[in-house]
Order: C-alpha cells, then structure tokens, then sequence
C-alpha cells in the first residue's frame, strides 16, 4: 500500500515540473451532520468535471498537479466518505471519492477572499433523508414546543471560515463553540428550557440557514456567539448587539456588521438565496417593535452578568444589521464574549474554566430575562 501511495505521489510530483499546468493548491473536509463540503484550492482557470453514480463522486481536473506539501491531504474519512483515491493518466487527475451514504452533489466555485488567497471548488456530499427519518424528526418536535421555551444557541463562523483570529492563533470558530456547547449543556439542565446548537462541529452553516434552523426548532430565543477583534491589542470586553434594520452608524459597529454579514462569501452560492425577498418576508408579519424590545432587554440582562465576571466594552446593547439576528418574533441578540485580538483576553477565551463561566453567565441572564417576562 504504502509503495503505491509513494509510486502515484511520485508521479504526480515529478509531472509537476511539466508545462502549462494548472495548480491544485490544497484539500480540505468539513464534516456536518448532513453534508461533507471538500473545498480544493485551485487556480480560477482550472477546468474540472464532477460526475457520480450511486457510490462514487468522481471530481476530475484537466492538466492539473498536486503539491507535494499538500499532497496527504487529499485523502480523507468520514461517516459518509469510506475512503478518497487519486488516479492519473496523462490529460487528468481524478479524485475518486467513495460515498456509504444515499446522497447528492452540490458544487460551486467561490473566489479568493481575505482568508483564502486561491480560488476554492466547492463540492458538497449532501445526505438523502430517508422519509421515516423527516417523520420522526416531526413529532419529536411537536412534543417539545408545548412545555419548554426553545433557545438557539448558535456557535458563530465554522469550517471554511474561522472568524477573526487571535495573535497567538486561536480561531473564534472554536472559541464560539466550545462557549456555545457549554451555555447548551447549562441550559438542558432547565427542565423549563431546552437549547439546540446550530451547528456542533467545524463546518460553516450559511447565516440565513441558521435563521430558518431556528423556525423549524420553533425557537423561542436566538443568542449568536462571537468573540470581537480590532487591529488594537489593548481593546477588551464584552459587548452585546440587537437588530438594527437601519444598521448602526458608529465606525466600529458598520464594520462588524460588514465582517458579520460578508461572512456568506464563505458559503457560496446556495447561501444567497434571494437573500432580500427571503428576510422581506420573514420581517413582515410581526410586531418588530415588540421584538425590538424584547432583544434589548435580554441583551441588558446577559451583559449584567457578564459584568460580574469580566470587563465590558459596550455597557449599553448595541444595535447592528446582523443577517443572524433577523429571526422573526423572537428575542435575538448576538453576544461578543471578548476581544480575541487581545492576548490576554485571547488567553481567557480558549481556557475551558473561563468558558464556562461565559457560559454561566449567559445562561443566568436568559434565566433572569424569562423571570422578568413571568
Ligand atoms: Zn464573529
């Protein structure tokens, strides 16, 4: 086995030196719990073809080379992809991907952006759901909705896209999950309360489908959470935001917002759907005035108890044009735990003890918001 990898690495490497071909940059898997997204650096002319039959997805690319620093990271695992081979003859490479799932393929191609310099081929692995599974997804909603208030807790960036990144390298990705994972396990212990992530692992989940995860849960609270960077090292705290339609006008807030909402750049295609006509309508048809209300309160009730346990930048919520805060109806507030682009803050956020204690304190703000409300 091992001879033939380094047979075919050899080949593909010493072809490499050729003329005229087109890079294949780097691989990298996302896995989610309904899709695998495989993302290949390229070049912006790389012709490539994807076909499939029921077992296999095969991606081909015309006249193409492998670098050798990259070259193991084509070969991948996972609950849906049994196994990724690579065979080349002399017009093409082809990845060869062998599925253990029903599924379908998605693909797109996204263009270079402030984190990724090459252009990106995106194929998705998608699940087929068996109809028994959508059935049984349905009445297990149904049995929840009536006693307990649903809460989406959601872990801000994912995958492809890491968020801001800290001077010591830490991803806000991670940092918002593990916050994000514990505040969910704090809340489950409320009989009274039941939370739902909208994502549990690394893979990107585009922001308006993190909208429709909370209709479909039948959420009654929206709490997204980030942590904040500025080119400063010094700037420090916490900070809370409300949806705004106007948008806010102060310089940092419009920038956030324009981190926040370009975000979608990492999803792609399908992200966009008709991104205007879909908010239209889920913004009509109820009091936003109330809702206004309602988030801002939540949002004083989390920063007060943020501020027993650390600094706070904003102690007032701020309001922004977040995509993810336009959840109709309920109480949507985006928390910015602290600032990652600070080392001592960085520190504070990827240690597991202070996470919790975030978590805590969130969870103790949602608690004191729906006593008010009683
Ligand atoms: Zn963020």
């Amino acid at each position: 086995m091992r001879y033939w990898i380094s047979l075919i690495f050899a080949l593909i490497v010493t072809s490499a030196f050729s003329e005229e071909k087109t890079t294949l940059y780097d691989f990298r898997y996302w896995t989610a719990p309904d899709q695998t997204r495989i993302v290949i650096d390229k070049e912006e002319d790389t012709l490539f073809n994807i076909t499939n039959t029921d077992k296999v997805v095969v991606i081909s690319f015309d006249d193409a080379e492998v670098l050798s620093e990259t070259f193991s990271n084509i070969f991948f695992k996972d609950i849906r992809i049994q196994k990724v081979l690579i065979k080349r003859d002399k017009k093409t490479i082809k990845l060869i991907v062998h599925i253990n799932k029903n599924f379908k393929v998605r693909h797109f191609t996204l263009q270079p952006n402030t984190k990724y310099k090459s252009h990106r081929l995106v194929v998705d692995i998608i699940d087929l759901k068996s109809q028994s599974a959508v059935k049984a997804s349905k009445s297990v909603k149904k049995s929840t909705q009536i006693t307990q208030k649903i809460i989406l807790v959601d872990a801000g960036h994912g995958g492809e896209d890491s968020g801001a990144i800290g001077k010591n390298k830490s991803q806000e990705k991670n940092v918002n999950l593990a916050i994000a994972k514990k505040l969910v396990l704090k809340i489950n212990k409320n009989s009274d309360l039941k939370a739902v992530l909208t994502r549990s692992g690394d893979y990107y989940i585009p922001l308006t489908k993190r909208i429709t995860i909370a209709q479909k849960e039948n959420a009654t609270m929206f709490i997204s959470i980030h942590a904040d960077s500025v080119e400063s090292a010094t700037a420090k705290g916490a900070s809370i935001y409300t949806l705004s339609e106007k948008g806010n006008n102060s310089k940092l807030a419009q920038q956030l917002e324009q981190s926040q909402n370009l975000v979608d750049q990492f999803g792609g295609v399908e992200t966009v759907i008709d991104n205007d006509q879909f908010l239209k309508n889920i913004l009509t048809d109820f009091s936003r005035k109330d809702r206004d209300m309602q988030s801002f309160n939540l949002a004083k009730e989390i920063i007060s108890q943020l501020e027993k346990i650390g600094p706070i930048h904003k102690k007032i919520p701020q309001k922004a044009n977040f995509v993810v805060l336009k959840s109709p109806a309920i109480p949507s507030v985006l928390v910015e735990t602290a600032f990652i682009s600070n080392p001592t803050q960085e520190k504070r956020l990827t240690n597991s003890k202070q996470q919790q204690k975030i978590a805590d304190s969130i969870y103790q703000g949602i608690v004191n918001y729906y006593r008010k409300l009683e």
